[in-house]
Order: structure tokens, then C-alpha cells, then sequence
């Protein structure tokens, strides 16, 4: 059963309200059981319009009724009132603003890849690393901030990492060889250049192939006495971006450290159960993974929303000639890989008491 909310609901801000994951804030906040929204922010653009006004909406639910008159304040913890904030902001400037919200007492739920690789800052998913949530103590005590920064990974090593996990604690991993066909949501709004996607494939992502290099290892790490080690698992990445409105699908190859039949992975895959710290949160999808039978899927348009956008669904599970096994990820990259993600973790923070 999920967890109630044992309080009134708790104020949140979202910083880039107008953007393809500020947007899916807004609507996956909208009635949610724990969370109530009370300041929208954006650049000098919108700054003073109504969100109705300052947003170009592109979601398929209309926008709440709520949102639409609320006036877009600046980003600054000057007349912002909210305990998290939720920041979908590009990552220069997280990198400048985040620490003055956390300066300013509230808990900062980051999309943006400022702070991610920074040692005392948790890189989370519920489903694999609730216990890394520990390291906003040993942030507090080393930068003196009365609040504090969280981050969700890249919405490309998400659905990656949590397909893994589930293989890690069975078989253990060893490499890992993932190629991504990335949607255009992932590059914001307006995004890529329409002439630049239509009938072609962008194999270069800034910055993408690092990120998925690296992520995943950090959060699959050890955390113990206030650090993170990084798993010992190599990972080697290709990105490209597609033109798929959303919805990310990872092909992966993988050497296991102790090998395993395609029967076994498929129950230990299907099988997977968030940590008990993490299984009765509210955005927490069940199962967390679903395994497609069919030999054709996942795919974008047809599973992207398979449990609410927040399950990873994963498919094509076969033997690999060159490692061990292979295999279809797929993951919403604006739910699951942002704001649905950011959100979950922002529920793990008030269930471990930490706000
Ligand atoms: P986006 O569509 O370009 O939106 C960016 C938002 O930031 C807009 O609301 C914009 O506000 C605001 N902004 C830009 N410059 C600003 C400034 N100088 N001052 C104040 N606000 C400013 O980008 P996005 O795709 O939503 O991504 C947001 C963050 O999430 C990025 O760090 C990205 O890497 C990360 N992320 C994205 C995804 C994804 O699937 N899209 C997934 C995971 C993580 P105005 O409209 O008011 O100018």
C-alpha cells in the first residue's frame, strides 16, 4: 500500500517550469498525494507572464486548470516558499543557482548534470541506490548549507542502470556495450532542428556517452561510511538521437562475472523488487521492471507509458555471441528519466526523513 502523506501537503517549486521537463513537473505534480506546487520560475523571457502565457505546451493532458494563472517568478530563493525544489534548469546554470536554494535551506531534486559527479552528492534511483541518500549529511557538515542537492541521472543511463541492477545482484557485471536511439524530448524545447531529424539519425549527443560511461557506475557503487565507490563494471556507450517524440530505447550486450541462462536473467529481471526503503513510495511503478514477450517490443510509441511512464520495459532478451546476454531497454526520458524520476526521489527524501 502506498505510504500516506502524514502531514499537509508539501510545498514545492519548480525551476524551468516552461521547458519539456519542467512541463512534465507540472502535470505529474498536479494531485499528487504528498506535494503541492507554490512558485513557477523561468528565465527573464517569462518572468511576470501567467505560466499559460509563458508556456508553450506540448503534452498531450491539457495543462492544470491551477497553473495556468500562476505567475513565473525569477529563479532566486527571494520570494520562492517551498521546502524542494524541483530544478529542470540547463546545467550552467543549476551549477550557479542550485547552491543558493540549498544555501537557502530547501532540498534542491536536480535534473540538470551540474552536481552529479560531485563525491558528496547523491546520484539516486529508488530502485538501486536508496541508501546513497546518506551522503546529503556528509554534504551538509562539508559545504554548511542548512539544505542540501540531489540529482537524477541522465535519462539515458536510467533505464540502463536499473535493467542492470537487477542483473547485478544475481550474476554480478563485468561490461557492458549499450548503443541509445534517443528521443527528440530529450534535447528540450524547441530541441533539434526539424530539418535536422526528419529522415535522418544524429549519431552525436554533447556530452551523452560520458555521461552513460560514468553514471551508472556511481549509483551501482558501494556507499559506505559517507562515500560512494564506484561499481568496477566498464561500460562502453553510443548515442543517437532519433526522431521519436519520446520515449528512449537502449540496446545493450553484457558480460555477466558469473553466467547465466536467458530463462534465469528473464525471471531475475521480472522479478525485480525495489529495496524495502524505496517499495511503498508513491511514484514507485509496480513491477519495476516489465519484460515484453513479444519479439518485436518495447517500443516508443506503444510502451513508453507502461506504468505511467515510470516502469522500464525491457525486451528482446536473447544470447550474445560476443558477451554473455543482450537486450532492449526502453524508458520514458521525461518521466522516468526526469521529472517522474526527480519526484520519486523527492518522496524517498520525506519517507527517510530528511526534510
Ligand atoms: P528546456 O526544454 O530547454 O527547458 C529549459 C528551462 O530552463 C526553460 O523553462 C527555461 O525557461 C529555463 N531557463 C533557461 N535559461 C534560463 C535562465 N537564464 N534563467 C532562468 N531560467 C532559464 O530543457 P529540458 O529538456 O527541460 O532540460 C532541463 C534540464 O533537465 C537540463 O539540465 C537537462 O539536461 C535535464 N534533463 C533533461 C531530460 C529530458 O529528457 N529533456 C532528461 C533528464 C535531464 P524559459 O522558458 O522561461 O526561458
Amino acid at each position: 500500500m502506498d505510504k500516506q502523506a502524514p502531514f499537509e501537503k508539501i510545498q514545492v517549486a519548480v525551476l524551468g517550469a516552461s521547458g519539456s521537463v519542467g512541463q512534465r513537473f507540472v502535470q505529474l505534480l498536479d494531485q499528487h498525494p504528498w506535494f503541492r506546487i507554490t512558485a513557477l520560475a523561468g528565465s527573464g523571457r517569462s518572468v511576470g507572464q501567467v505560466y499559460e502565457q509563458a508556456c508553450h505546451w506540448l503534452l498531450e493532458q491539457p495543462m492544470p486548470d491551477w497553473a495556468k494563472e500562476m505567475v513565473v517568478q525569477p529563479v532566486s530563493p527571494d520570494g520562492i516558499q517551498a521546502q524542494i525544489v524541483f530544478s529542470a534548469l540547463p546545467s550552467e546554470l543549476a551549477q550557479q543557482v542550485e547552491p543558493e536554494f540549498a544555501k537557502a535551506g530547501m532540498a534542491v531534486c536536480s535534473n540538470a548534470f551540474a552536481f552529479r559527479q560531485e563525491q558528496d552528492v547523491p546520484l539516486l534511483l529508488p530502485e538501486v541506490n536508496p541508501d546513497h541518500i546518506e551522503l546529503v549529511q556528509a554534504q551538509r557538515q562539508k559545504r554548511g548549507w542548512r539544505g542540501f542537492i540531489i540529482t537524477n541521472p541522465n535519462c539515458t543511463s536510467t533505464g540502463l542502470t536499473i535493467a542492470l541492477k537487477a542483473l547485478q545482484d544475481a550474476f554480478g557485471l563485468q561490461r557492458v556495450f549499450a548503443v541509445s536511439l534517443q528521443a527528440l524530448s530529450g534535447a528540450g524545447f524547441p530541441g533539434v532542428a526539424s530539418l535536422d531529424i526528419i529522415d535522418n539519425v544524429l549519431p552525436y549527443i554533447e556530452g551523452e556517452e560520458d555521461k552513460v560511461e560514468w553514471e551508472p557506475r556511481k549509483m551501482l557503487g558501494n556507499y559506505e561510511d559517507g562515500e560512494v565507490t564506484m561499481a568496477g563494471l566498464r561500460i562502453s556507450a553510443h548515442t543517437n538521437r532519433v526522431a521519436v517524440s519520446d520515449g528512449h530505447l537502449v540496446c545493450v550486450s553484457l558480460e555477466l562475472a558469473q553466467p547465466a541462462g536467458l530463462e534465469v536473467a528473464t525471471t531475475v529481471l521480472r522479478q525485480f523488487q525495489p529495496p524495502p526503503a524505496s517499495q511503498d513510495l508513491p511514484s514507485m511503478p509496480r513491477p519495476v521492471i516489465v519484460v515484453c514477450d513479444q519479439p518485436n517490443r518495447p517500443q516508443p510509441r506503444l510502451d513508453r507509458l507502461v506504468g505511467r511512464g515510470m516502469s522500464t520495459v525491457v525486451g528482446r532478451i536473447r544470447t550474445d555471441p560476443l558477451f554473455h546476454l543482450k537486450f532492449v531497454v526502453l524508458s520514458h526520458n521525461t518521466i522516468r528519466g526526469a521529472a517522474g524520476g526527480s519526484i520519486l526521489n523527492a518522496e524517498l527524501l520525506v519517507s527517510e526523513g530528511l526534510l
